[in-house]
């Protein structure tokens, strides 16, 4: 399997190399050359297939040959082991849960599988020391340190903007030690951001680093999110009605690789992409034009991007046709407000409590269902005790801590404070 770079400049590269690269010499994201669906039997039988099989059977073509079968259901396995349930909230919503991982947010699936997949490169041939640089709005850093700890050959280099994160949040990126170093960013998510793709245009990092990124530009942190959507459509009981699926997206990755999924034959209606006051999306399919903007602070801060970087890869996959996209996506925008009373209203009437993301999630889905009749799963992305102090006071409850947390929040903090690019390029020459 080959991967081309958006941008068409730079050459083709292996599935190794684009792991490896994170983003194309011309800063193109990778996109695979060829998508072929799976077979009818694949769909007919979906119900008698663990997760792993199913994983496989969807990614095996994005790694072709360069992991060996073996290593690759290995690598699965690992990613893996911990559940995906989908849970009813009302007649025709549900929400795929994908908070049971170690950081107990969804970027762990894609964190862990990169990690091995870079681990097994690193193994395979004494490939040169990578340093994964990374800019976390919150749930990334935790995910990304996590699914890394103690791999070999890679070090993580965490940015996050300082007092911007919750405090679940700051303890699962600033207490592992080992290869993980978590910066402290006197600024916004954008300033992290910026800081780090300077980094990787940078002459003089470029010649004496091997910089990576892990955030869901690399086709190895995006493309296992289409399990996803399998495992949701594995768990349907009517798996005749139409089924849309609501995704709170910021980057717009995971939503990206729902539609991937769409791609390989996956039967969905409908994709949502339901943001907060982030608005660039909703507001290009209403205006037909793009306009990034600055990002605006919200209580679901894992979705506060001005900017989203999958959006390029949308616009590939319905072939950078707009009416093509508008059949397969639609978008709405939610207040924080808004967001509050849908997490008050789910816990009154439904005894379920979910984290802002989700609950925004929960919006847009509401918003299509009132004048579309098909069932539908919001992507519960995040379980609420991360965002404690937003979701307590609405709900008007303590939650209990799980032990992922339990682990970290009495954990000390370790981090090292910056205000600017240069502090970074010389943390990074001197490491
Ligand atoms: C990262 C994240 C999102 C947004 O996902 P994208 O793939 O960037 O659109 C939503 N919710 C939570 C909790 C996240 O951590």
């Amino acid at each position: 399997m080959q991967y081309y770079s958006l941008n068409k400049i730079a050459p083709n590269v292996s599935f190794k190399d684009a792991v490896i690269k994170g983003l194309a010499p011309d800063k193109g994201l990778y996109f695979p050359e060829i998508i072929s669906p799976l077979a009818k039997g694949f769909y007919n039988n979906i119900n008698y297939f663990s997760n792993e099989e199913i994983a496989f059977e969807v990614i095996k073509q994005f790694v072709g040959n360069e992991i060996s079968e073996t290593a690759l259901k290995e690598i699965i396995k690992e990613t893996l082991n911990f559940d995906f349930p989908v849970v009813e909230i009302e007649e025709n919503i549900s929400t795929l849960e994908l908070f049971h991982g170690p950081t107990m947010a969804f970027k762990d699936v894609g964190a862990r599988f990169m990690a091995r997949c870079l681990s097994y490169f690193n193994k395979q041939e004494k490939t040169a020391k990578v340093t994964v640089l990374v800019a976390t709005s919150g749930d990334t850093g935790g995910a990304v340190a996590s699914g890394f700890l103690g791999v070999k050959g890679v070090d993580v280099v965490i940015l996050y903007p300082s007092g911007k994160v919750s405090n679940v949040q700051e303890k699962q990126l600033t207490t592992l030690g080992k290869n993980i170093t978590a910066l402290e960013v006197n600024g916004t998510f954008d300033d992290c951001q910026a800081m780090v793709k300077k980094a990787f245009l940078d002459e003089d990092l470029i010649l004496n680093k091997n910089l990576t990124s892990a955030n869901s530009i690399n086709v190895a942190r995006w493309l296992p999110q289409m399990f996803y959507f399998f495992f949701a459509y594995k768990q349907l009981k009517n798996k005749e009605k139409d089924l849309v699926f609501s995704i709170p997206s910021g980057n717009f990755g995971n939503i990206c690789a729902g539609m991937m999924a769409q791609q390989l034959g996956l039967p969905v209606k409908q994709f949502i992409a339901s943001t907060n006051a982030n608005d660039i999306v909703p507001k290009y399919l209403e205006t037909d034009v793009y306009t990034p903007k600055p990002s605006i602070q919200t209580i679901s801060n894992a979705m506060d991007v001005g900017d989203p970087s999958n959006f390029v890869r949308i616009i590939e996959i319905y072939k950078n046709s707009i009416s093509e996209l508008k059949k397969h996506l639609s978008s709405y925008s939610f207040t924080d407000d808004e967001t509050r009373e849908a997490m008050k209203f789910m816990k009154d009437n439904s005894n379920y409590i979910a984290d802002p993301h989700g609950a925004v999630g929960y919006l847009g889905l509401k918003k299509y269902l009132a004048i579309n009749n098909v069932q539908g799963i919001f992507l519960e992305t995040a379980h609420p005790v991360k965002f404690l102090d937003v979701v307590e006071p609405v709900i008007n409850e303590t939650i209990k801590l799980p032990t992922q947390i339990k682990e970290v929040i009495d954990k000390e903090k370790v981090s090292k404070y910056i205000s600017t690019y240069n502090e970074l390029k010389q943390f990074l020459l001197n490491s």
